[in-house]
């Protein structure tokens, strides 16, 4: 840790320093260093042994709504809830199915909001395919959900032959804008993946020629709220999506993936800042976590949470605690400190706008942390008190 906290006492701002500088207050013993992960891939969600059951205090009392999950069975979801909420989660969407939405309901509550997404099985029959799609969409509205999933990744995109811009998929833009329901969109993956996996462009194209199907959507429908999941899949470069934001006011992205988000924005952590401000308005938190059967790691969840909140809130230079196998190195994080109200646009307030969230969980959320704070102070001013 030693490195983090030289980093972090050199940190640019003071504001966002000091509160980086408690984060290292979490640091657990080097016992906790190079625990592996539990789905066996060999990757570590605390390489720096980080205590991540004790963050460090949240820059402001806001809520944090979290816009882009999948969480499936109830039973795989206790533990992602408790990192959640541990890091001041009070709201969260999951892409889920019909009945893993109808349980987590039963047991979270209002927690978690959804999306459904829409299967393909239909497609070589485009009438059935049309009514299906409709339906499906109209049972989704019905039941709650908040919006819908396009998954178009390259190999998805190959392997299906369906581009997002096909034209049987237009009639299901047009209902989901009757219906107001906006859609999430994985548009791109990250550019060492196109280098390294995706090099047959005959087959996946370029990255470039992928975003050609989007943007023609994007333009026919202009009621249509679209969410471009991990920056639109762009992180590399801010000017292109700034020309997406310029071009679309249809168009918001959420800041989910975490090790991609890091690695990107921390490297043009400047330009990264100077975008997020920019673009206050346009931009959602989330955290793209997945609930898998045997995580029985809690930092594998906290850690991303922890990641995002040194990456937004403070300005800390620090070796990132999450393996990353596309890092050019180790990883590392240079926060963006955004300014306060940045930060409650991208944390809650927009989330609020784009799915018109009626009950949005904030004032139990403020009273929550104030009575922490009170407590911690309390504690600090007159130890054994309280
Ligand atoms: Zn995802």
């Amino acid at each position: 840790m030693k490195k983090a906290t030289r980093a972090l006492s050199s940190a640019r701002r003071p504001r966002c320093a000091g509160r980086a500088r408690s984060a290292s207050g979490g640091a657990a013993s080097s016992t906790a260093l190079g625990v592996s992960s539990p789905r066996g891939d060999g990757l570590s969600s605390n390489r720096t042994g980080i205590d991540f059951r004790h963050p460090p205090p949240r820059r402001l009392p806001c809520p944090l709504i979290d816009v882009h999950t999948h969480v499936g069975r109830p039973a795989l979801a206790a533990l992602f809830a408790e990192a959640a909420r541990t890091y001041q989660v009070r709201r969260v969407f999951a892409i889920s199915s019909f009945d893993d939405a109808d349980a987590l309901r039963r047991r979270y509550g209002a927690f978690f909001e959804f999306y459904y997404r829409l299967p393909f099985d239909g497609k070589n029959r485009p009438r059935l395919f049309r009514r299906l799609s409709l339906e499906r969409i109209d049972e989704a509205v019905e039941r709650g959900f908040s919006g819908i999933k396009f998954w178009f990744k390259p190999p998805f995109v190959a392997e299906q032959k369906l581009k997002f811009c096909d034209p049987l998929l237009y009639p299901v833009f047009e209902h989901m804008a009757q219906r107001g329901i906006p859609a999430l969109v994985h548009m791109a993956d990250p550019d060492v993946w196109f280098e390294r996996v995706y090099r047959n462009t005959r087959r996946y194209g370029t990255k470039a020629q992928n975003y050609l199907q989007f943007t023609r959507v994007f333009r026919d429908f202009p009621n249509l709220t679209f969410i471009g999941a991990h920056l639109a899949g762009d992180p590399e470069r801010l000017d292109h999506l700034q020309e997406l934001l310029d071009e679309f006011p249809n168009l918001v992205m959420d800041c989910s993936a975490t090790k991609w988000m890091a690695r990107e924005l921390s490297r043009q952590w400047q330009a990264a800042r100077e975008f997020f401000i920019r673009n206050a308005d346009r931009l959602l938190f989330g955290s793209d976590l997945v609930t898998f059967e045997g995580i029985r790691d809690f930092d594998r969840y906290a850690s991303r949470y922890w990641v995002h909140q040194m990456l937004w809130e403070t300005s800390v230079r620090c070796e990132s605690p999450i393996d990353d196998l596309d890092s050019d190195g180790t990883p590392r994080i240079h926060g963006l400190c955004l300014p306060d109200e940045v930060l409650e646009k991208l944390y809650w307030r927009n989330a609020v706008r784009v799915f018109r969230i009626r009950r949005p969980p904030v004032s139990r959320v403020a009273a929550e942390v104030t009575s922490e704070h009170h407590v911690r102070n309390m504690r600090a001013r007159h130890p054994g008190s309280v």
